[in-house]
């Protein structure tokens, strides 16, 4: 047999089935070496927006490739990092008004902790501890691990891992436990930053809270001088049915990370913004103030240029109509699952639906999302549950008979897992 030598992510290869290949990618579609069309339901694990491969993106990445490879960012600059900087600055939350550059969602968020770290620093008044929502998911470099909730998923590292501070999730009617610990956190004091995922923690379990709690987060920091980091890194770019989440709760975070859908899911790039105090304190004839980092392919040209291209897609085209009717779809193929006794906490957030499947107890539950990864694969359907929480996050160019099959196909899951067949 010809092993292959790659390792891929979250994949335990002793277990999984041999891999297809995929050749191509179209829309909503990732089509594989089979020919088959299999429907990206979780958009390539949230990165595509629009669909794959939107023509005025792809063009803007061959106009870029004419120009472009990677140019060193110190020293230097360029016009699509300039370009997009201040295109990002005009549609983020007003307040913004700094870009940092990297290359992934994880990179985005240690950005933003160093740079919470440092305004406290330069200031002299260092602080240092950062606060959580329970269930966070913020990467899974050392230091957005420590950040994120604790588990099966790092707990090899755990040594490794710094303290934080966890808040209890917001659940309905229980918000004020939430708001009542992080104010007992701030009053301890030393509180740099709390970190949050605006409205939906995704990869702990897409779960959703309301925009209030996120504006009285917000109330609670500026009182006791923390920052609030935003880390818009999945909610970006559409996905809660506003371009960002924050702006549902009315706020402008003190450092805002996006990363995913930037570039509208074509090439890796993530920027990291941030209020202008935090650059000033930065700002000094002391180069010990400078902020001190970067990556090889920070701001990369081409992949600035895709990002540019994508928000002149948001400009361009009637996205947001576009969002809001997928959202309308979403709820009414949903509505079917809120009395049924097989799934519970049936929610949604903008474009993201999800359900919890009613699993029998015991270990059975580490084992349900393979199998159900499997039936939803000889469906032509990728759809990849987290433990029990089957959720779908679909490019906005997905179509009702598309979605009228994936939600089929989590019906007949249900019924296939009840049968003892899945
Ligand atoms: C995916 C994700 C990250 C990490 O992004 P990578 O590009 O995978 O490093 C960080 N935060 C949130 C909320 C995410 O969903």
């Amino acid at each position: 047999m010809n092993v292959s030598p790659v390792w891929h992510p979250f994949t335990q290869h002793a277990l999984e089935p041999a891999m297809k290949r995929i050749v191509r990618t179209e829309g909503a579609y990732l089509i594989d070496e089979d020919g088959s069309h299999i429907l990206d339901a979780i958009s390539s694990w949230w990165v595509i927006t629009h669909g794959h491969r939107h023509p005025e993106i792809m063009a803007a990445i061959e106009r870029a490739a004419e120009s472009y490879d990677q140019v060193i960012f110190a020293e230097y600059t360029h016009a699509p990092a300039e370009d997009l900087a201040r295109g990002l600055i005009e549609i983020a939350p007003a307040g913004l008004k700094h870009v940092f550059y990297s290359d992934s969602g994880s990179t985005a968020v240690e950005v933003a902790l160093k740079m919470a770290l440092g305004y406290f620093h330069n200031i002299g008044a260092p602080r240092h501890r950062i606060c959580v929502i329970e269930h966070a998911y913020h990467g899974d470099t050392i230091g957005t691990m420590s950040a994120g909730e604790r588990g099966v998923f790092n707990a090899a590292y755990e040594p490794l891992l710094f303290a934080v501070d966890r808040l209890p999730f917001p659940e309905a009617g229980r918000e004020q436990e939430t708001f009542d610990a992080f104010e007992s956190f701030c009053t301890a004091g030393r509180v740099a930053a709390l970190l949050v995922e605006p409205l939906v923690l995704g990869a702990g379990g897409m779960k959703i809270y309301p925009p209030f709690v996120l504006a009285e987060l917000k109330r609670i920091a500026d009182r006791h001088g923390s920052l609030l980091i935003a880390d818009e890194v999945m909610t970006g770019w559409g996905r809660t049915g506003s371009l960002f989440a924050c702006e549902q709760a009315g706020i402008t975070p003190d450092i805002l990370c996006t990363s995913k859908g930037l570039t509208g899911g074509a090439l890796p790039l993530a920027a990291t913004l941030c209020i202008a105090p935090i650059f000033d304190a930065h700002l000094s004839s002391d180069r010990r103030r400078t902020f001190f980092h970067s990556s090889s392919y920070t701001a990369n040209p081409i992949a600035c240029a895709a990002a540019a291209a994508n928000l002149a897609v948001w400009k361009s085209e009637p996205v947001g109509r576009r969002i809001e009717a997928l959202a309308a779809n979403q709820r009414r193929r949903l509505q079917r699952f809120s009395t049924d006794a097989r799934f519970s906490n049936v929610r949604q957030a903008g474009t993201i639906t999800a359900l919890d499947l009613s699993v029998p107890a015991g270990g059975y539950l580490s084992d349900v999302g393979p199998r159900l990864r499997a039936f939803f694969r000889e469906r032509r359907l990728l759809i990849r549950p987290l433990g029990n929480v089957i959720y779908l996050m679909p490019p906005y160019c997905v179509t009702d008979v598309d979605l009228d099959r994936a939600y089929d196909a989590i019906d007949e899951a249900a019924s296939a897992l009840a049968k003892g067949r899945l």
